[in-house]
């Protein structure tokens, strides 16, 4: 990939079909990438195995095609390309960045309620360092290949992260006192979403990540990694979630509706609301293809951004 230049990415993870919020997060960054002449590349995030349903790929792929979301490249899959992860995950383990962990949740619940720390139900528990050695060395391949244990990666003392949010502007986390020494690879083998996703970013040479808000939680620790790595940061731009009526997050586990893109009216119809959710303003709303439609948005979304 170019090393200057503009390329975003879209990035669902395919265990439904696109819903109003993920449609957001599609739109405003086909727009944001079209708006800055860039490319657009579409990945499937099906490194969770367990979760992911069959054809959801596929579905997800003919509604963006409904909506004249075009992408760039061929679609790249997580689930082809584990090499990449696991010389990543070697890679910090030759640091001594990492250690094995074999505490359940429960025991971690536990663990931290003995210390009077209880953590919200909507909140990720602070990994209390139970499995932490003092000195970390680098394990063999032996005991890197071995299952049924959680590899973590352990946390400097100080390890506050900010980053300028190009929609939300300036962010912070201290990350081990809002996250503590995160799991790169599960106890069921699984690299997980933020090794992948910061492996994935960097070796396709994404520029500018635009994705939805719900995801603001997670940059902090994908920057950290992108330090250690040795990989340059791109820039990110958090969208406003789409809420349902009871202010909750659409998303597939709260049964969002998959948007509807069976004809070119109805695809315009869920392509008009998302484009409301991202402050667009008089776009044509009648007489128009859906390609005039997204030439205009286009340039709304220029002249909201610049
Ligand atoms: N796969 C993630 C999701 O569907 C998005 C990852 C990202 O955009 O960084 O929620």
């Amino acid at each position: 990939p170019p090393a200057d230049g503009y390329r975003g990415r879209f990035a669902p993870s395919p265990t439904g079909p696109l819903h109003a919020g993920s449609l957001v997060a599609a739109l405003g960054g086909w727009l944001d990438a079209r708006a800055n002449g860039g490319q657009w590349l579409l990945r499937i995030e099906d490194i969770d195995t367990p979760r992911c349903v069959p054809g959801a790929d596929i579905q997800i792929q003919a509604q963006l095609r409904a909506c004249g979301l075009f992408w760039d490249e061929e679609p790249s899959y997580q689930s082809r390309r584990q090499e990449l992860y696991q010389a990543a995950f070697q890679r910090l383990n030759g640091l001594g960045k990492l250690y094995s962990c074999s505490c359940s949740r429960q025991t971690i619940a536990n663990t931290l309620a003995a210390a009077g720390i209880h953590t919200p139900r909507n909140q990720e528990m602070v990994y209390p360092r139970t499995c932490r050695p003092s000195q970390i060395t680098p394990y063999s391949d032996e005991l890197l290949g071995e299952t049924k244990k959680a590899w973590r990666i352990a946390l400097p003392e100080n390890c506050q992260i900010q980053f300028e949010d190009l929609s939300l502007g300036m962010q912070s986390q201290d990350l081990n006192h809002e996250v503590g020494d995160f799991v790169l690879r599960r106890n069921d083998d699984l690299f997980t979403y933020q090794l992948a996703v910061v492996v994935d970013d960097a070796q396709q040479g994404i520029t500018h990540i635009v994705r939805g808000q719900d995801l603001l939680n997670n940059t902090a620790r994908q920057i950290y990694l992108q330090n250690q790595l040795g990989y340059s940061t791109p820039s990110y731009r958090h969208l406003t979630l789409v809420l349902d009526e009871h202010g909750e997050k659409l998303s597939k586990q709260t049964l969002a509706s998959s948007i509807n893109t069976e004809n070119e009216k109805s695809a315009l119809t869920e392509l008009r609301k998302a484009a409301k959710h991202l402050g667009l303003h008089g776009l044509p709303d009648r007489d128009t293809t859906i390609a005039g439609w997204l030439f205009a948005a286009t340039k709304a979304w220029r002249s909201n951004t610049t």
